[in-house]
């Protein structure tokens, strides 16, 4: 009798046990649909660089790819499938793919013939234009490991194949110009040191990249990789500041000559006789790396006082605008959340300035969170607005029939950025969906 009992108590928790993840997998899966239309509707479900592939074939919907993804929401099941439901979340950690217990996942470009966003580069990341490299994350692929592995690979190539110097060595021309200080860039930089390549390093904001845009001391996983002048990264994890660090501890010791605040506007001439035209002069080059990223120049509003120091295109640090009057311009998903962290802070005074007269193209989860901040007045929204000049203690807003003059500290645009594959097209360079080009160039790059 007492082990019938037990049997019915242990029954008891298994059944329940199956019914509670049956329904909490259930609902999950609904909301994975829910997403799925909602980022399909903002057209945040495609990746912008690489993105995990699925075999839906082999796929047994067991959602062990969505629990393992780090940045939490890039995949969803949905019809019983695993699909990418935010790919412009993906960073491309594939660790979806390293859970997947049937294989059915893989992380890559995919078919790249139907892609304007990806640059046609040969084995050794060369464009279509000789002597023009790209590497990093403007190549397709993100994370930290592959733009140090690419920005290595691309130098090493130039010095493989650069050849002697022919007549008299100019001293004003550079083998290389490297345009980009990211982990692609810096790494290019002091590879070109490390085999006695003379070499300049571009950046129109700091040397970092994005790693500076992260917030403070984010935790930044970084895969096994060899930094030059360093070797092997020690540890997997670190966070954003001890990262930089490392960086700035080699570019010094070594001397790489990284020119901040120089922005890159065009570049003429040929391999072996480059001019790279930039906001302090040009620079000569046989060879230029481009490690300009993905994430574009930031969007300027063009307007007087812009270029005051209280105006920044980045928020890292809510907490340093305690007891602040800030206004943020712009309505997507960067600027709503940027004024919700600032909204938290104590005594801040947070406005938004956006050209709509609503968010249009944000997450519903957003929508939903500053929707009360603006009707308790946390925050003051002038909506339909365009900001027509800022000044040192006050910004001056211009709606359909006034203009408002709101008191104020501190201005972050965060209006986007001008992705660079315009400027690409202008130097030349081919992408994926130029598909008449690629037997010109050979075959396009299935893996970083
Ligand atoms: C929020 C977030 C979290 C991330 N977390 C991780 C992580 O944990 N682990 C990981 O491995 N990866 C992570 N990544 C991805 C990683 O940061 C990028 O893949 C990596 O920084 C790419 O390096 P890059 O050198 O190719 O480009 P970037 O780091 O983007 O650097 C490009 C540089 O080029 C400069 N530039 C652009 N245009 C010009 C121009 N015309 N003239 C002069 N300079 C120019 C820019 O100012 C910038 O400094 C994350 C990314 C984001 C956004």
């Amino acid at each position: 009798m007492e082990s019938l009992l037990i049997w019915m108590v242990v029954l008891t928790f298994v059944v329940g046990g199956v019914v509670f993840y049956t329904r909490n997998f259930r609902r999950q899966r609904r909301s994975d649909r829910e997403r799925l239309t909602q980022t399909r509707d903002l057209g945040m479900d495609k990746a912008s660089g690489q993105y995990p592939l699925v075999d839906a074939a082999a796929c047994i919907g067991c959602a062990t790819c969505v629990a393992a993804c780090p940045e939490g929401d890039v995949l969803g099941i949905v019809l019983g499938k695993a699909v990418v439901i935010n790919g412009s979340r993906c960073i491309g950690h594939g660790k979806c793919a390293e859970a997947c217990p049937v294989g059915a996942l893989k992380v890559g470009l995919g078919d790249i013939t139907k892609r304007d966003d990806i640059p046609l580069l040969d084995d050794y990341n060369q464009t279509n234009v000789p002597g023009l490299w790209i590497a990093g994350e403007l190549s397709g692929f993100a994370l930290i490991n592959n733009a140090v592995n690419q920005g290595c690979r691309v130098i090493e190539r130039i010095a493989e194949t650069a050849g002697p110097r022919s007549g008299t060595p100019d001293p004003d021309l550079l083998d290389v110009v490297v345009v980009g200080a990211g982990p692609a860039g810096m790494s290019a930089g002091l590879r070109a040191l490390e085999l006695g390549l003379s070499c300049v390093v571009l950046d129109q904001q700091g040397a970092g990249g994005t790693i500076l845009q992260y917030p403070r001391r984010k935790l930044v996983m970084v895969q096994p990789v060899e930094i030059p002048c360093l070797g092997k990264l020690p540890r997997l994890e670190y966070s954003k500041e001890e990262l930089l660090e490392i960086w700035e501890k080699l570019y010094t010791e070594y001397e790489l000559d990284i020119r901040n605040g120089v922005r890159v506007t065009a570049v003429s001439g040929q391999q072996g006789n480059f001019a790279v035209v930039t906001s302090e002069g040009n620079f000569l080059a046989r060879h230029v790396v481009l490690a300009l990223g993905r994430r574009g120049t930031p969007r300027r509003l063009n307007v007087p006082g812009e270029d005051l120091s209280k105006v920044a295109y980045k928020l890292i640090d809510a907490e340093a605008y305690e007891g602040r009057r800030v206004m943020v311009v712009g309505g997507g998903d960067s600027a709503v959340e940027a004024a919700m962290g600032l909204a938290h802070q104590k005594g801040c005074k947070v406005s938004i300035s956006y050209r709509k007269p609503d968010f249009m193209r944000i997450k519903q989860r957003n929508a939903d969170r500053i929707q009360p901040l603006i009707a308790d007045g946390t925050i003051e929204f002038y909506g339909a607005t365009t900001v027509s000049s800022i000044q040192e203690d006050k910004v001056v807003v211009e709606g359909p029939n006034n203009a408002t003059i709101v008191p104020n500290d501190d201005v972050f645009i965060l209006a986007g950025g001008i992705p660079p594959f315009g400027f690409l097209r202008e130097l030349g360079v081919k992408f994926g969906g130029d598909q008449r080009d690629i037997a010109a160039v050979g075959k396009p790059k299935a893996a970083g």
